[in-house]
């Protein structure tokens, strides 16, 4: 069932998707060499809760029910999603992805950037472009009447001609008052397939892309993902709702890019 957003409901879920915003902007702040994943989630648990919402994460059960221990993902390098926060310290040359979560107000917000840790090679650096830009590709394709398959087609062929996996396993979402609601948003596809679009659809589009091979290993905590190779991996997230004539984007990184300046990717 997919649920259509009244404006109402679209400017809660902004609400909620704004405060994520301003929780990964605090984080853009202390990302630094030197400091653990585990600083991260108790910076971003304090501000979500200061601001009279929940981390929707923590808690949150994988499919084994083993519920997420934290308040955000933290995904260094290697790893591609859902990396659990602990005593690992970012060093100079890291990427690390942060995905966070909020509920506010009954509504949910989800939203995703790769953080650069000091210096980092132009190869992955190019790698988080090119993920960014695919996600406002997909963006560009969410109006009504175009369907599903033409978001993870603009998704996929922008990362593919870049020669960088797309990753199959782990998808985008519809969202509300649940963080994941139908349907499901790939980040491949073929044109014209899928899911029509309608105005007042609200989904979470996040491209998962790796540097080379796309294939995953999960890890023994039955949460962490990474790639089987070792390479690094990138993962933009943002939600949106799909509008009569254009998609709305109800995240942002605003708050990020206004602490990055020029070092924004
Ligand atoms: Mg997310
Ligand atoms: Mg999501």
């Amino acid at each position: 069932m997919v649920y259509l957003k009244t404006d109402e409901e679209i400017e809660l879920l902004r609400a909620s998707n704004d405060l994520v915003g301003q929780t990964l902007g605090e984080l853009a702040k202390v990302i630094k060499p030197g400091i653990t994943t585990k600083k991260l989630d108790c910076i971003a648990e304090e501000f979500i809760r200061d601001h009279g919402a929940f981390p929707t994460f923590k808690g949150y059960p994988n499919p084994n029910g083993t519920p997420f221990p934290a308040s955000i993902c933290t995904s260094v390098n290697e790893q591609v999603v859902h990396g659990i926060p602990g005593d690992v310290v970012l060093k100079d040359g890291d990427i690390v992805s942060v995905d966070c979560g909020t509920m506010l107000n009954g509504f949910c917000g989800d939203s995703a950037y790769t953080f650069c840790v000091g210096e980092v090679s132009e190869e992955v650096r190019k790698l988080l472009r090119v993920t960014k830009e695919s996600l406002y590709l997909g963006i560009e394709n969410a109006v009504p009447g175009k369907r599903l398959g033409d978001i993870g087609y603009a998704v996929q062929t922008h990362c593919e001609k870049n020669s960088y996996g797309v990753v199959r396993e782990f998808v985008g979402h519809g969202i509300g008052r649940e963080m994941h609601e139908e349907p499901m948003v790939p980040n491949y596809g073929r044109r014209g397939t899928g899911v029509l679009l309608k105005n007042g659809m609200c989904i979470a589009i996040e491209p998962m892309i790796t540097l080379r091979s796309r294939q995953l290993v999960m890890e023994d905590d039955g949460w962490t993902v990474r790639t089987k190779d070792h390479m690094c991996a990138a993962h933009f997230e943002h939600t949106i709702a799909i509008r009569k004539s254009s998609a709305d984007i109800l995240s942002t990184f605003r708050y990020v890019e206004d602490v990055l300046g020029d070092n924004a990717i």
